[in-house]
């Protein structure tokens, strides 16, 4: 099934998840899995490690949803340092496993300076159009209601977003805080002529220093009031907790917004966003 169909039919709500890297954290996702499974879920993600750091891990997770057959699986694939050679080898297998939805995204750049001549893709963009040419599959792009970090301006991070997503199916956004983000990624989307889905990402708050690291990679602002309330709170289970109703009031107000899903980050964690699916009755 792919995301597109689904997104027609009405609102989606999903989850994402991280190839695990050892047995134990194989045991941990196949658990994960089993008790989202009973949410109904529309999609389940995937992620890529930049510069295809996870790439066979990620195709095992992919294929051994799509043979599975009960929550269609959406494969991140990033493009930065990957070959047109991989990409087809990568989408070969995912042809034959019956994978139907792809998100294409640019990757992150090696952090130790080190540059790769390996350019034959750029940007997203450069993967979208590459997969429209020779693949028959449903296209998500990622979009930062933020501005993604190496934009120059706001003005060209929504230019190059626009001008992918018209050539796409669909976007899922980096998390956020406040639904005003939200609301003016839409609008100023919708001021460039693009009125493609976009599912917003929503983050339950699970670790402290965990999301405040994880805000600094993605170009996520914590805002004062958060860290404050966060600084109140002792245990891990209090942060759990808040993380959960946090994310329910954030997610309420998306679908009030008009969002036309959600995209839960589960960190291959259940207990949070069974949760936030309960609070919300999206069960
Ligand atoms: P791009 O669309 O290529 O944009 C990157 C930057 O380049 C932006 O600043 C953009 O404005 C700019 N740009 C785009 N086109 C041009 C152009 N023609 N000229 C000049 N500038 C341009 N990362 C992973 O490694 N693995 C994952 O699985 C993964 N999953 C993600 C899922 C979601 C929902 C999101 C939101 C992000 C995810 N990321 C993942 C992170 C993402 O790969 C990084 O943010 C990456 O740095 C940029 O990806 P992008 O697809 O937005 O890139």
């Amino acid at each position: 099934m792919r995301v597109g169909e689904l997104l027609a039919r009405g609102r989606t709500h999903s989850f994402e998840f991280f190839p695990p890297k050892s047995d134990e954290a194989q045991t941990q996702l196949i658990s994960t899995l089993e008790e989202l499974s009973p949410l109904n879920p529309s999609f389940f993600s995937v992620t890529y490690g930049a510069l295809g750091s996870t790439r066979h891990r990620t195709r095992d997770v992919v294929v051994g949803l799509a043979r599975n057959g009960s929550v269609p699986p959406v494969a991140h694939l990033t493009c930065v340092g990957q070959t047109r050679a991989e990409i087809d080898e990568l989408m070969g297998e995912y042809k034959a496993a019956g994978v139907e939805n792809i998100l294409a995204l640019g990757g992150d750049l090696p952090t130790d300076g080190t540059s790769f001549d390996r350019a034959e893709f750029r940007f997203a963009l450069d993967l979208v159009e590459y997969l429209r040419m020779n693949f028959d599959v449903c296209i998500g792009v990622a979009a930062h209601p933020e501005v993604h970090p190496r934009s120059v301006s706001r003005e060209s991070d929504r230019l190059h977003l626009a001008d992918k997503l018209r050539r796409s199916d669909f976007a899922m956004t980096q998390f956020f805080f406040d639904v005003e983000h939200y609301r003016r990624l839409v609008d100023e989307l919708a001021a460039l002529g693009v009125d493609k889905p976009v599912i917003p990402g929503v983050m339950p708050i699970s670790n402290k220093g965990q999301i405040v690291k994880m805000a600094q990679m993605s170009g996520a602002a914590i805002p004062t009031w958060l860290t404050n309330r966060l600084a109140e709170l002792d245990s891990a289970e209090d942060v759990r907790r808040f993380g959960v109703e946090l994310a329910t009031q954030l997610s309420s107000d998306l679908l009030a917004a008009g969002a036309p899903g959600l995209h839960f980050y589960t960190l291959n964690r259940s207990q949070s966003p069974r949760e936030i699916c309960r609070n919300l009755g999206l069960v």
